[in-house]
């Protein structure tokens, strides 16, 4: 395991502080995020403006990549998975997927959005889920989650692409990692980052009702994601035994102080399973939760994982669906599904390299 610190775990100011100490002067800090987080250069070598010996020095001590890429499956219209090894020998996925922005009044720009993993596995447990088969193993650190993005950033800008936006709704519940996922918004947000604009940031939770009022208070105008999948209580237990402790009222409350103290309108994600969330009754409870958080509904068909029961349903049946809550007066879409023939459900790639192992 690797001793050394990883850089994209610290701040400017942490970066400032540290070099400092070694009798720098803090303007390097800036000169070193630069190159990361604008030339998206990882080398350190190739830091022409540093002086030689320290960039020595800073390649002794730091490492801007931690992890090592262990396997990448890419989908026919161009959503690539990433399977990151971290030094303890942990794992987790990054996605990209691009799209095209379909917002009235877009002029129809592509979309680059990195889809980031904030622990190693996850304890939500959520039936449908290969990331909550095995529980979380561990948190990952600041550097862990920036370095996803920082990878795609990279891979885009080597082929004369940029990334535009990132959803943190990869392996792991965000809010259960509180203080690194707000971390890790910020370094995403900052000048001396990547520079995305918040707005164009999401953080996307199964529902903890204390932290998503924390973040509230946070000053952030991220976009708040509610991974709903279940518009009753009793199916929501069924289908998340996590959120059989925060009763729906709750949580559903706690999304109405997000929106009132930043006035972000709140996203509700709705996995369709078949004949499990996808009948009438259910379009008509989602539409009323809709209504009342002011919210506008994601659809996602459910890409199957091997070994649980549960299944996509028919486009027809989607459509029906999306159809009952238009009807209803709600702003919903229909996301297009996203490489079912690779490895495409959460948490598959790790999965398989696991089984595979086993
Ligand atoms: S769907 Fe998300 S919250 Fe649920 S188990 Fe999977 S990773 Fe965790």
């Amino acid at each position: 395991m690797t001793s050394k610190t990883h850089l994209l775990g610290l701040s400017l100011d942490q970066l400032e502080a540290e070099l400092a100490a070694r009798g720098e002067p803090t303007y390097r800090a800036r000169q070193v995020f630069g190159w990361i987080f604008q030339r998206l250069v990882t080398d350190f070598g190739q830091m022409t403006d540093l002086p030689a010996a320290l960039r020595q020095s800073l390649g002794n001590e730091y490492s801007i990549l931690a992890a090592r890429e262990l396997r990448r499956s890419v989908a026919a219209e161009g959503t690539t998975k990433t399977l990151l090894q971290w030094p303890d020998g942990a794992t987790t996925e990054t996605v990209m997927i691009p799209s095209q922005d379909r917002r009235a009044g877009s002029t129809g720009r592509q979309r680059r959005t990195v889809c980031l993993s904030t622990q190693v596995g996850c304890d939500v447990g959520c039936r449908f889920c290969a990331s909550g088969i095995g529980g979380a193993l561990r948190n990952l650190h600041v550097g862990e989650v920036v370095e996803q993005a920082a990878r795609v950033a990279q891979h885009l800008h080597a082929r004369g692409d940029r990334l535009s936006h990132v959803v943190f709704m990869g392996m792991g519940e965000p809010l259960a990692n509180y203080e690194v996922t707000v971390a890790a918004v910020r370094h995403l947000n900052a000048r001396w980052g990547l520079g995305l604009a918040q707005r164009r940031i999401t953080v996307s939770t199964v529902g903890l009702p204390t932290q998503i009022e924390r973040l509230s208070r946070e000053g952030l105008q991220t976009t708040l994601a509610l991974s709903l999948h279940a518009p009753n209580e009793e199916l929501r237990r069924a289908l998340i035994p996590w959120a059989s402790g925060v009763p729906l009222t709750r949580l559903l409350q706690s999304c109405e102080t997000y929106f009132h103290a930043t006035g972000r309108e709140i996203t509700l994600e709705y996995c369709l399973l078949a004949g499990t969330n996808d009948g009438h009754e259910h379009a008509a409870q989602l539409a009323a939760i809709a209504t009342r958080l002011h919210a506008h509904v994601n659809l996602l068909l459910y890409n199957p994982v091997q070994g649980l029961p549960f299944n996509r349903p028919s486009e027809v049946q989607a459509h029906g669906f999306l159809a009952a809550l238009r009807r209803r007066g709600v702003n919903a879409h229909l996301r297009p599904s996203r490489g079912l023939e690779t490895d495409a459900a959460c948490g598959q790639l790790r999965r398989r390299q696991s089984l595979r192992r086993g």
